[in-house]
């Protein structure tokens, strides 16, 4: 894996509160579990004197993590921060299973596959930067991101990870403006309360014409208890990104994909089993082939997730524009 050392992105760092720079806390070392440990760069604090996060303490560190929270605006609480190293708070169930198992239960995703080949062929100069919001679990079919030795990889997320250089929340990217040149949110935003608002912090911390890639669900259930907030039919994705030039766009899986969804919760609910459920995904893992015989406009309307790669743009996408956008397969009577 190829992720940017933290003291080489330190530079684009800031005040998630009021965007200022950092710099070292002469007070802190962290108050974090963990503080000080690890390869961290030590306490950080605003660099601005009226700033909230100028005073000690700041923000804490995490298993080397720096915590770049703005705690007061943020479901990440301070008094909680030890528990962000815990590996119980990454809950992609099918990781957990033996190898075979789990190319059943999650095979690998060759539409992200296609699309990240697609964003890092168009990523400019020697050493294009790439954040990943929400990367503490690499995302299935964008590993590419992490093997091109020319892309300098920073990924944030809520906990800590060998794939993040530090924590935040995506409501308030700690990182400066016109900073990256691209930025990869793989089912993030039905988890954030507010997408619309960590739209617009990518799109602030993107370079003009930087690049973006989303997945998002559309018709799955709620898979992380209280972190799952939303979900988006493919107008409603285009819209959220309307500050965006569209590259490419479609469902990532249709409605195979999704009745194994609904199957596995039925059976869930049915046996109150978990385990019951995901067995019975398994064991209807060829649903998911009946994607391949729905046509794109049908699918788009019984989509599990859409996916959108786009650019930056400044202007917005009128109403106009978005209600000729749609590409499903009902008539507009
Ligand atoms: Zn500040």
């Amino acid at each position: 894996m190829v992720l940017a050392e933290l003291d080489v992105i330190r530079p684009l760092l800031v005040c998630p509160r009021c965007r200022a720079g950092l710099e070292a806390d002469p007070a802190g070392t962290g108050t974090g579990a963990g503080a000080g440990a690890g390869a961290g760069a030590g306490a950080l604090r605003c660099s601005a004197p009226d700033c909230a996060y100028h005073a000690s303490p700041a923000f804490p560190d995490v298993a080397g993590a720096p915590v770049l929270v703005d705690f007061e605006h943020s479901v990440v609480c301070r008094e909680a921060v030890a528990a962000l190293a815990s590996p119980a708070h990454v809950h992609r169930g099918a990781d957990a299973l033996p190898t075979p198992l789990r190319r059943i239960a999650k095979p690998p995703n060759q539409v992200a596959a296609v699309n990240i080949d697609l964003l890092l062929r168009a990523l400019p100069g020697p050493a294009p930067t790439l954040l990943v919001v929400g990367g503490a679990t690499v995302g299935n079919g964008v590993e590419a991101v992490y093997r091109d030795t020319r892309v300098r990889v920073i990924g944030f997320d809520i906990v800590t990870s060998p794939a993040t250089q530090f924590v935040a929340d995506a409501h308030r990217i700690p990182l400066r403006t016109s900073s990256v040149d691209a930025v990869l949110v793989q089912a993030v935003l039905e988890h954030v309360l507010d997408p619309a608002q960590v739209v617009a912090e990518i799109h602030r911390v993107l370079r003009d014409d930087g690049l973006v890639y989303a997945e998002t669900p559309f018709l799955q259930q709620v898979h992380a208890g209280a972190h799952d907030f939303t979900r988006f039919t493919a107008s409603g994705h285009r819209y959220l990104f309307r500050r965006f030039e569209e590259l490419a766009a479609g469902p990532v899986a249709g409605p195979g994909t999704q009745m194994l969804w609904s199957v596995d919760h039925l059976v869930r609910g049915l046996t109150r089993s978990a385990l019951a459920g995901r067995a019975t995904r398994a064991a209807l893992f060829w649903l998911r082939g009946l994607d391949h015989l729905v046509p794109p406009d049908f699918a788009q309307d019984d989509a599990s997730a859409v996916y959108f790669l786009g650019r930056r743009r400044d202007r917005e996408m009128t109403e106009e524009e978005i209600i000729a956008y749609y590409r499903g397969a009902q008539g507009s009577s």
